[in-house]
């Protein structure tokens, strides 16, 4: 299963134009070391049949990580939050979108291979606004059956976690083939103390005693925005307490229940653990209610946080 459509788009957003997606080529000796602090987000928009409106889905919160991620990176850019937006809206209406969509910005350093292993700060960069349709998955009886890693997640004085470039992605994905060769869907990856952080491209939490517990920010994860959200819902829509705190690997095991949450992954339900059962295996009712409650919520069903809604159209 992939969280990704085959369907590209038909514009693509390239330093201040857009262009047919076709067109968006970059040289191949560049290719490699650009990537390397390469820096990108993930953001969705969600499409309201009712009021045929398509929402983005914290544009600003996802522009604004995206800024500090370009900070940490030391590269010079010219562009605003409220500009990035903008670029971003011209964009979806240009591709004329009118269902759920993935929209992924990045930037990366231009030049040459020679030129790029000077590791310069302020040098010339690119930013490319790509997206395509995808659809939402909230099939009910989907849970995933995950492992403890035998990788160690990195940590903010290796490859900052906070920092969302590309090179962190190896990490994941190291795990990540672990698990499926060993034939579980996803790992959970520990940190260089054991404590648990995140998967590759999601973050985690833990339901113990009608209590949501999630690790703090600083626990080597990405400052996810759907953590925050689900941070908010659970508090303020379902009245459920929330503990931010480090989390024990053999809590994972005696957990109520678990999942992973993240604009990509949504919430997706946990059954097992290194094969030790999550509750009785199947999605548990608080997962469920903020399930439902995110889904409502993101395409704008549940009117409540509209500063989280911004409408394309
Ligand atoms: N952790 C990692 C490593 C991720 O790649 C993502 C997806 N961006 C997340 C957590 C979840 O972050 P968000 O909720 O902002 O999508």
């Amino acid at each position: 299963m992939s969280i990704y459509s085959d369907e590209i788009a038909k514009y693509i957003w390239r330093n201040g134009e857009i262009i047919p997606w076709e067109k968006a080529t970059v040289h191949v000796n560049s290719v490699g070391h650009a990537s390397v602090a390469g820096v990108f987000e993930g953001i969705k928009a969600y499409w309201n049949d009712e009021e045929e409106q398509l929402y983005v889905f914290r544009l600003v919160d996802h522009y604004r990580r995206f800024l500090a991620s370009i900070k940490m990176v030391r590269f010079s850019f010219p562009y605003s939050i409220e500009e990035l937006a903008s670029f971003t809206l011209d964009l979806l209406r240009a591709n004329e979108y009118r269902r759920d969509v993935y929209i992924r910005p990045y930037i990366f350093q231009k030049g040459i291979v020679r030129e790029l292993l000077q590791a310069e700060p302020g040098k010339p960069v690119e930013l490319i606004i790509d997206t395509w349709p995808f659809t939402s998955y909230q099939d009910p009886e989907r849970v995933l059956h995950v492992c403890v890693s035998s990788w160690t997640r990195i940590s903010d004085n290796v490859l900052p976690p906070r920092l969302k470039c590309f090179s962190n992605y190896h990490n994941g994905r190291l795990a990540a083939m672990e698990a499926k060769v060993s034939g579980y869907d996803w790992p959970i990856l520990l940190d260089d103390r054991g404590k648990v952080t995140e998967g590759p491209g999601a973050c985690l939490a833990m339901v113990r005693d009608g209590k949501l517990i999630t690790p703090p920010i600083t626990s080597s994860i990405l400052e996810s925005i759907t953590r925050d959200t689900v941070i908010r819902i659970a508090r303020e829509v379902l009245n459920i307490p929330v503990e931010e705190r480090i989390i024990d690997r053999t809590e994972l095991y005696i957990a109520d229940e678990l999942f992973f949450l993240g604009t990509g992954w949504e919430i997706m339900p946990v059954a097992s653990v290194d094969r030790l059962p999550v509750g009785n295996g199947k999605t548990g009712p608080i997962t469920q209610a903020i399930r439902e409650a995110y889904q409502r919520i993101v395409r704008g069903i549940d009117k409540r946080y509209p500063e989280w809604r911004t409408p394309v159209w």
